[in-house]
């Protein structure tokens, strides 16, 4: 088992385990234990990662695009493979339920499948011209160095979302997972070194993320830098990069409403309402974070909502039978008491949860609903990343719409009507990058997923998700009748 070892950066297809910096220990969020140690890596380890992924650029980018995508497809294959015992791993670096785990390991492998396909549909264009003579094309061009760097929530599927992209476009990577759950990338990153992949086309380095995030936005090798975690690196992120001007895909936080109309069928809306706002602990960015309910509706919808929480079973996400995990840190669970206690403060009433755990050791928060809550509360415009939801009613659809509006975010919105012309309506007047509607899990890996507003830039998945790795070349050609 890979619990316990240490494990090293892996540079120009070599592993590192000594670094002047030492070592970053890994806890298991569930019960505090320690799991491993990463080594601490920063300025000179990122300076060779990134070298590396220089030099491995061209001769990548000139194979062909199956050439490429058969790498990707055998990693597809063995990640498939080895789901269980990732599946676990992921588990016990990051808390979430084993079911959920495995979940993640097949929705990773996924983007490795998609993206061995997409990378043979990466089309140029021939533009017709408006002058006699001349000759117009687009070609497609991988844009350089990407830098990758993941968040925690999902340790698994944000290393393949960007890596598989990146690669089959014919780029070449460092990838810096989170500090908190650097196995998963590493085990990822293993399983393209056992399926052959040229060194220096995928690096990893592991360390301080200041210091390692500075180098990569000061090289001018890096051209692009792909990002999924907070607003608030995200714009860290775009201010460095503007010294030589880097393309940027940034997925951000989120603060979803999920509305549910009084037309809609009420047990659903409080299912996915549940398994929205409480699956991996509340902290994903596009976890339900506001519930919007007609009032003609609300003490029904409340109540089965209710129901469904008290189904919800806490603790160590590897035992049999949990359903909710552990957070993943102590900033996590602070932040979740202390909006608790801001909204209870403005005059919240808790009618489930609304309490610490201490379960087996880690930092736990029961699944918590909070009713008669107002526009004035931290809640409602903070992002939440825990498992904490407020209800609030509302009479008309307007209503609804600028209150679900009402947020600097912009990734993901829900809603549950069985009316279809309301369903359109609404939908298109939503500011959200992602729609549910009477659906709560968009995401896959043939879709293109990203926000508007402060969520981010550029659009992760489908064939879209590929395109943040090409650059077009276009090319004028004079030609002479002959
Ligand atoms: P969270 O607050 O949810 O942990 P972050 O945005 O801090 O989310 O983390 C997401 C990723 O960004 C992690 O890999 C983290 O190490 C990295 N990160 C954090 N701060 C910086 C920074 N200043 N520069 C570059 N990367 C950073």
């Amino acid at each position: 088992m890979l619990v316990g070892t240490k494990h090293g950066m892996y540079i120009n297809g070599e592993w590192i385990s000594e670094t002047a910096g030492g070592v970053i220990d890994v806890y298991n969020p569930a019960t505090l234990e320690k799991i491993a140690e990463v080594p601490n890596g920063s300025v000179k380890e990122t300076e060779r990662a990134i070298q590396a992924a220089k030099v491995a650029f061209e001769p990548w980018a000139n194979l062909t695009a199956r050439e490429r995508s058969s790498y990707l497809y055998k990693a597809y294959h063995k990640m498939m493979e080895r789901k269980e015992e990732l599946a676990r791993l992921l588990t016990l670096e990051q808390g979430k339920p084993l079911r959920e785990a495995r979940g993640e390991i097949e929705f990773a492998a996924s983007f490795l499948l998609w993206y061995a396909e997409e990378a043979n549909r990466v089309y140029g264009e021939m533009i017709p011209s408006s002058k006699k003579g001349k000759r117009l094309w687009v070609v497609p061009k991988p844009i350089g160095v990407v830098a990758a760097i993941t968040p925690w929530n999902f340790p698994s599927a944000m290393v393949t979302r960007k890596v598989a992209p990146a690669i089959a476009a014919g780029c070449t990577v460092v990838l810096k997972p989170a500090e908190q759950t650097p196995l998963s990338a590493i085990e990822i990153v293993k399983i393209f070194e056992e399926v052959g992949l040229p060194k220096g086309v995928l690096n990893l380095v592991t360390g301080d993320p200041i210091e390692i995030g500075k180098v990569l936005m000061e090289s001018s090798d890096v051209r692009s830098i792909t990002f999924t975690g907070s607003t608030e690196v995200g714009k860290l992120l775009m201010k460095g990069s503007a010294q030589n001007v880097k393309k940027l895909s940034l997925e951000l936080g989120g603060h979803a409403p999920l509305l549910v109309l009084e037309d809609a069928d009420l047990d659903l809306a409080a299912e996915l309402a549940v398994a929205s706002k409480y699956r991996n602990c509340g902290q994903t960015c596009i976890c339900t974070n506001r519930i919007f309910v007609q009032e003609s509706v609300k003490e029904e919808f409340t109540r089965k909502l209710q129901e469904k929480v008290k189904q919800l079973q806490m603790g160590n996400g590897l035992d049999d039978g949990v359903t909710i995990g552990p957070l993943i840190d102590k900033g996590g669970l602070e932040k979740v008491k202390r909006q608790v206690e801001d909204a209870i403060s403005k005059g919240a009433n808790v009618i489930a949860g609304g309490k610490e755990w201490k379960g087996p050791g880690g930092y736990y928060y029961e699944p918590t609903i909070l009713n008669n809550v107002s526009n004035h509360m931290d809640i409602m415009y903070e992002e939440t990343f825990g498992p904490v939801v407020p209800i609030v009613s509302y009479t008309t659809i307007e209503e609804a719409i600028q209150a679900a509006n009402d947020t600097d975010y912009g990734l993901a919105a829900f809603l549950f009507t069985n009316d279809l012309s309301k369903a359109i309506t609404i939908m298109e007047r939503l500011e959200y990058g992602i729609i549910g509607i009477n659906d709560v899990f968009p995401g896959t890996a043939e879709a293109p997923f990203g926000g508007v507003k402060q969520s981010g830039l550029g659009r992760e998945g489908g064939r879209e998700g590929i395109q943040e790795f090409i650059e077009m070349k276009y090319v004028s050609i004079a030609i002479k009748d002959v």
